[in-house]
């Protein structure tokens, strides 16, 4: 088999490579006549286009934010789309610009995240046509995991547990309105509470001098999983869709933003219609297989 080298190559070896054991490099398939179509290479059969924006965490006027349809192992993986059906290199110039502008605020946004040391930017583009960026978190102290091999390691690791998963991707959401848009993703611990359940969270054993404090139910309640399971949709009564759909969250002229901080602090939610975390009964579908492997698309 001549066109298959024989030797493995030196990464291998490297501490990030997920496998040991003896390995063998594959045989190398023919080379293609010619190039098979991707998925939605014709807009009329493209699945992202299709998709609803309910199907996303955030969306603006030309871009939106999907996660996968289910919790994998690292603590986030979200896909940047542009909204009109276009692959990286037919992007217009005003796209073009804003890319960089959402591929900066999205990794900005992730690595604000508890327990995120790295974001990695990745555009493959050989499954879908329609153009998708990844952004794959990577967890902080996992040194082993560091570099081109993250994406595999997402497969590997077990499943990160779904209410941290929620509530990474409502922060997610949240950052990114904070420059306009929508955000379809709300923070699955804050409830929506009377005033006089607050009276619960008032830390009594730190009065301090500036007396006792309340505490964020967003930030620090304590409330376990299993307390706080719910994670569902809470529409507020009144509101309408596309309240805020005209606002675009990419613009190009925002001036300097700011410094990452510890979490973006979206305070009371803001009101969306629907409000849909992307779960296995409600998949966010468009493009491939939403939880496959990067390396595919
Ligand atoms: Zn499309």
């Amino acid at each position: 088999m001549p066109d298959t080298p024989a030797k493995l190559p030196d990464f291998v070896s490297w501490p990030s490579f997920p496998f040991e054991g003896d390995l063998r490099v594959k045989p190398l398939e023919p080379i293609a006549d010619h190039e098979p179509p991707r998925q939605g290479e014709d807009a009329g059969s493209c699945l992202a286009c299709s998709a609803p924006d309910e199907a996303y965490i955030w969306v603006s006027e030309r871009w939106r934010v999907r996660a996968m349809d289910r919790p994998t192992g690292l603590p986030m993986v979200l896909i940047l789309e542009s909204r009109s059906h276009l692959d990286l290199g037919d992007l217009p110039n005003l796209l073009a610009a804003e890319l960089g502008v959402m591929t900066v605020r999205l990794e900005r946004a992730i690595r604000s995240l508890d327990g995120v040391a790295r974001v990695h930017v990745n555009r493959w583009g050989d499954g879908s046509a329609h153009l998708h960026l990844w952004f794959l978190a990577r967890p902080l102290g996992r040194l082993q995991l560091r570099g081109s091999f993250l994406s595999l390691w997402d497969e590997i690791l077990p499943p990160i547990s779904e209410p941290q998963w929620r509530e990474n991707l409502a922060l997610v959401a949240a950052w990114l309105a904070e420059f306009g848009g929508r955000p379809l993703a709300e923070p699955p611990r804050i409830e929506w509470q009377a005033p006089s359940t607050f009276k619960s969270e008032i830390v009594a054993d730190t009065p301090g001098p500036s007396g006792p404090e309340i505490v964020s139910s967003a930030e620090g309640s304590g409330a376990t999983p299993a307390e706080d399971r719910s994670g569902e949709a809470r529409v507020l009564p009144g509101a309408a869709p596309g309240d805020t759909a005209s606002t675009e969250g990419a613009g190009v002229a925002t001036g300097s933003e700011a410094a990452p901080r510890n979490r973006p602090t979206p305070g009371i939610p803001k009101p969306v219609v629907p409000s849909t975390v992307p779960s296995p009964g409600n998949p966010p579908t468009p493009g491939p297989h939403p939880a496959a492997s990067p390396a595919v698309s």
